[in-house]
């Protein structure tokens, strides 16, 4: 294809924003055929409702559409987030009696009994993705919008990634022979790669990026530092890159300050060249959308009593760090008011912790570049016995002058937390084992929380 149509909707409701943007682009049976078999991509990530995944409204909006193009069946799914179990977050959410009573199908994509996998060879690397959705004649993205930590924005690229399980989204260290893995942060192209390889097995007919509700701050989850907020503007078209390209231009994002469009325009993915696309709808010079978007160094999300100090790092811990730092602010607020100092030290030698207590020692570089640092270890004084002292000193005894004796400790006052980069999760099982739950007792209940949600245990109520 050398052009493509792409429109920006304005409107009072998400739903009808949709339902114009398609008909603008000449109607939904452009996009579906009587008799296709259809998946719906949504954004299902956590329990956490919306707009941490698809607003319900546009989910039953795109039903409707596919019915209206005689659609024989309509699949909806998406693997969720990090080894959540789709069943939990279909059961807090209630979404599959939701989608069942619209007439569609909700896929249990880690099902592998109803729903098999099938191997495809992208790149030299083998990933197995659901034949339900490699059989479908049509796939819908259907992308809910928010700030992202590491792409700015969770553009329909990076929604794509979780057609395929959280193993094939695991990015390895693999650092090539004389090349600097941070420097050149090895990390996030491999990332880049992967999303794009999954991207590259199954295109779109129709892509929606759903701004119409915006999470800024910091998201895409909510933490105490989200905000959301009302653009009442959706995106649409049939090629996924071109649509993500006018997103982040609504943003004032162009195309050189997105790496993985850049990557997505070397890999001749999609449509990137503005004159190119044909634009619908609102004109895209009169939006400027002013939001605010994740920070851009872990230094500047202000914690209490807390002291982040950065090395080197590569965006493997920066995200991760970012989330985890998020999730301290947002569910440690009375644990900190008592933990007085703390120092998180992060990355490839870090800066000098602020005091020798609580030292968080986040990622393999933190920990391997620190092995011998002074704060490694404390001095101790041995206390003398002060009135015998003060005794020779009155009798003027020499040995009064002696000098005290110093002794070099471990410093145990230090948590490490492994890994590259080390999981959110894990991590507060370490930090909660390191404080004590009786420290942390805000921690405690929230990890147990997220406890019950990887064991299943919907029906146990936490005390
Ligand atoms: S430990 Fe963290 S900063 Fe170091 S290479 Fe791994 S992910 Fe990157």
């Amino acid at each position: 294809m050398n052009s493509t149509e792409v429109a920006i909707i304005k409107s009072n409701s998400p739903s009808e924003a949709i339902t114009d943007g398609i008909e603008k682009l000449g109607g939904i049976s452009g996009f579906v055929e009587k008799g296709d078999q259809v998946f719906v991509k949504i954004n299902l990530r956590t329990p956490g409702g919306f707009p941490v995944n698809t607003n319900f409204d546009t989910i039953k909006t795109i039903i409707n559409l596919c019915k209206e193009a005689e659609a024989k069946k309509i699949f909806v799914g998406s693997y969720p987030f990090n080894r959540l179990k789709t069943d939990l977050i279909a059961k807090t959410l209630g979404i599959q009696s939701y989608i069942e009573k619209l007439g569609a199908e909700f896929v249990f994509l880690d099902d592998q009994n109803k729903y098999p996998l099938k191997s495809v060879e992208i790149n030299g690397k083998t990933i197995e993705f659901p034949k339900v959705i490699l059989e479908s004649d049509r796939l819908i993205l259907l992308n809910q919008v928010s700030v992202d930590p590491l792409f700015k924005c969770t553009i329909s690229l990076l929604n794509t990634y979780s057609l395929v399980s959280n193993q094939f989204q695991k990015i390895q260290k693999n650092v090539r022979s004389g090349k600097d893995y941070l420097h050149l942060d090895q990390y996030k192209q491999d990332l880049i790669t992967n999303i794009l390889d999954i991207f590259s097995v199954k295109k779109p007919s129709l892509v929606i990026n759903d701004l119409f509700y915006f999470l800024e701050g910091a998201g895409p989850f909510i933490y105490k530092d989200s905000n959301l907020k009302r653009t009442n503007l959706i995106v649409v078209g049939n090629d996924a890159v071109a649509v993500d390209l006018i997103t982040l231009r609504l943003f004032e994002i162009d195309l050189l300050n997105s790496d993985i469009i850049v990557e997505a325009r070397n890999r001749r993915l999609g449509i990137t060249d503005i004159p190119n696309i044909k634009l619908i709808g609102e004109n895209l010079e009169d939006i400027r959308l002013s939001v605010d978007f994740c920070v851009s160094k872990l230094e500047d999300i202000n914690i209490k009593n807390t002291h982040v100090k950065a090395g080197r790092i590569c965006s493997g811990c920066f995200k991760e760090a970012y989330h985890l730092l998020n999730l301290m602010k947002t569910h440690m607020t009375k644990d900190l008011k008592y933990i007085i100092k703390q120092s998180f030290l992060i990355g490839e030698k870090p800066p000098k912790p602020e005091s020798l207590e609580n030292i968080i020692l986040f990622g393999d570089c933190a920990i391997e570049s620190t092995e011998n640092r002074e704060f490694r270890n404390i001095i101790i004084t041995n206390s003398k016995d002060y009135f015998e002292t003060a005794k020779k000193k009155l009798k003027k005894d020499s040995k009064a002058q002696d000098k005290p004796q110093i002794k070099e400790k471990v410093n145990k006052k230090i948590v490490e937390l492994p890994g590259c980069p080390p999981s959110r999760f894990d991590c507060l099982n370490s930090l909660i084992s390191y404080y004590g739950k009786s420290q942390v007792p805000n921690l405690f209940f929230f990890n147990n929380l997220i406890k019950t949600y990887y064991n299943q245990e919907t029906d146990k109520k936490t005390k």
